[in-house]
């Protein structure tokens, strides 16, 4: 794609995700030369604004963007001269016709034949039906003989329940080919979850334990250490399943669950990936209401931050859970008997999202060092935000002439492992968005995916909207509710394990 000309449209150009993230990766790529050299980057929303105030708009997060490594401010000045702005409705056929005959004279100039075209949808979900299909009807055909693929990248929500899911989805794909799409999860752009697939399938060591025998539990966490501060209003119609679970937590999970691919590279790669994904989340059984942990903050002990029914826009009396611990059961040869645990928080006391696959305790610990207790058992920790690493906890003889036993771990953490590249690890965005350049659907959510996905939380879902969720203090780990049902299914926490010591004597 680097040889054609490629014209970018980001619909909703005025809004949050586009200046945040949208620009910024684009603004990456330019600089490390994954773009043509002649690429034109179209903005489009309904606000009325020039060229110049939108890149006036838009300078802040681009020198400011800490992802992008080693930015000047000339080069986002080069930059931001490929930027221009159109003003129209989302629905408006006549306005499309236009940015439509702006793209044809972009084309024409630029003087290639093979001219490709990506739209970037950075709009609320009640947009997406609408302008897809105005973009359908009038920017779908090249002028002047030339040819090119066309692409959209659209971002979640994608419905709220299987109901909604399915009429939007029914509307996209009669307007949009699958191929066409690109469904964003920005959990799958991130270093640690494209890295997972590599430590699963390019190592010996992990895949024969990597089943029922050897694993107690899987933990899938996400932890904020904020609340919502003044979104609550936005964050109140969706609640944490909706936000992190049935999306980015389960997409970790059927990464972490599914079986090796037929092949991670050549033709049809990508949905060989993807059909694994389908495959292991068709085999997760109902979740059942009683493995089910809501909870809701109020203000922190010292009363300096607010409780979430104080945010300004959340009705006083919302069951919505910002606080959630659910368990999926995968009913396969590989996964009988072992729990899936998600659990996902706003204002604790952290903010991190791992995986952490704890082992079965030792088979002769027991017996080869009776007094040490109960041993700890091994984990093996992938740590996807922040400080990436992949550590595993390991009990070791104390060293030293005495004899206790104590536990280390064998530790792969990112910044120490591969310096050179710890700082200029891509955002997610920009790792994504070079992806759909090359065409490679992998790391994208596919219709069947999203499908199985909300048959999985709709009905739980339905269930809850009346359940009041558990009070807990604004910087703290959430309900002991939450500790009491993972440690009913098997999991031990045995104290920060530093601090862990056994002696055992001579
Ligand atoms: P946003 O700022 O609220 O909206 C983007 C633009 O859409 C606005 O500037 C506005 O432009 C237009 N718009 C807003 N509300 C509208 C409405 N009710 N009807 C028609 N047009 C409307 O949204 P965003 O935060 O950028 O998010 C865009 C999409 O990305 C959403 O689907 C969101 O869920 C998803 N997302 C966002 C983030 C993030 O970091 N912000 C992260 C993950 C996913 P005009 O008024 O100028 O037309
Ligand atoms: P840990 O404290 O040994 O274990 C944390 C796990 O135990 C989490 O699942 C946590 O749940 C749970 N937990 C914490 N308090 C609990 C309680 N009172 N009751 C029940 N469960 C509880 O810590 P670790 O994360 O495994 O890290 C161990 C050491 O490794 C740390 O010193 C860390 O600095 C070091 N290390 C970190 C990295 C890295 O993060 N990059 C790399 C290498 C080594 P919640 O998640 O819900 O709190």
């Amino acid at each position: 794609f680097l040889k054609d000309h490629l014209t970018v449209v980001v619909i909703g150009a005025s809004g949050d995700l586009a200046k945040k993230k949208t620009y910024p990766s684009l603004f990456a790529l330019w600089k490390s030369h994954f773009l043509p050299e002649k690429i034109k980057i179209v903005g489009y929303a309904r606000s009325k604004m020039s060229d110049a105030d939108l890149r006036d708009r838009l300078r802040p997060f681009l020198v400011g963007a800490k992802s992008v490594h080693g930015r000047t401010d000339s080069q986002v000045e080069d930059f931001l001269e490929h930027c221009v702005y159109r003003s129209g409705g989302y629905e408006e056929a006549e306005a499309w016709k236009g940015v439509n005959e702006d793209l044809n004279e972009i084309e024409a100039n630029s003087g290639m034949l093979e001219c490709n075209r990506l739209f970037y949808f950075a709009v609320p979900p009640n947009v997406f039906a609408p302008a897809a299909s105005a973009i359908k009807d009038n920017c779908w055909n090249l002028e002047g003989g030339r040819e090119g693929w066309k692409r959209v990248i659209m971002e979640k929500p994608f419905g709220t329940d299987l109901s909604s899911f399915e009429s939007l989805s029914q509307h996209l794909s009669s307007v949009f080919q699958e191929e066409e799409m690109y469904r964003i999860d920005h959990y799958l752009g991130k270093e640690m979850v494209a890295n997972l697939l590599y430590v699963r399938f390019a190592n010996i060591m992990f895949e024969p334990l990597w089943n029922r025998h050897y694993i107690k539990s899987v933990t899938i966490t996400f932890k904020e250490d904020i609340g919502t501060y003044g979104r609550g209003g936005y964050f109140d119609k969706v609640g944490i399943v909706r936000d992190v679970m049935q999306n980015h937590l389960l997409q970790v999970m059927s990464i972490v669950a599914m079986e090796a691919p037929v092949r991670l590279a050549g033709e049809r790669f990508d949905e060989f990936i993807r059909d694994e994904k389908v495959k292991v989340l068709e085999c997760v059984d109902a979740i059942r209401p009683e493995e089910v942990v809501l909870g809701q903050y109020t203000a922190s002990r010292d009363g300096s931050e607010p409780g979430y029914l104080e945010d300004e826009g959340v009705p006083k009396d919302s069951n919505c859970p910002t606080f959630a611990t659910l368990v999926m059961w995968i009913r396969n040869q590989r996964w009988e008997g072992v729990p899936f645990i998600l659990k996902a928080g706003k204002a604790l006391n952290e903010r991190k999202a791992e995986v952490r696959i704890q082992f079965h305790a030792a088979a002769a610990g027991e017996f080869l060092f009776p007094s040490a207790g109960e041993l700890v058992r091994n984990e093996l920790v992938f740590r996807m935000q922040p400080n990436e690493a992949i550590y595993m906890k390991a009990n070791m003889k104390q060293p030293g002439l005495g004899d206790k036993i104590t536990v280390s771990e064998l530790d792969m953490t990112y910044r120490n492992a591969f310096p050179d590249d710890f700082d200029k690890l891509p955002d997610a965005y920009t790792r994504l968005i070079l992806e759909v350049l090359r065409g490679k659907h992998a790391a994208f959510v596919r219709e069947d995916e999203l499908r199985v996905s909300w048959k999985i939380f709709t009905p739980l879902l339905e269930k809850l909207e009346s359940q009041k969720p558990t009070s807990y203090v604004f910087g703290t780990r959430g309900p002991k509710e939450s500790d009491e049902l993972i440690s009913k299914l098997g999991f031990r926490y045995h104290g920060g394990f530093y601090k862990y010591l056994k002696s055992i004597p001579g």
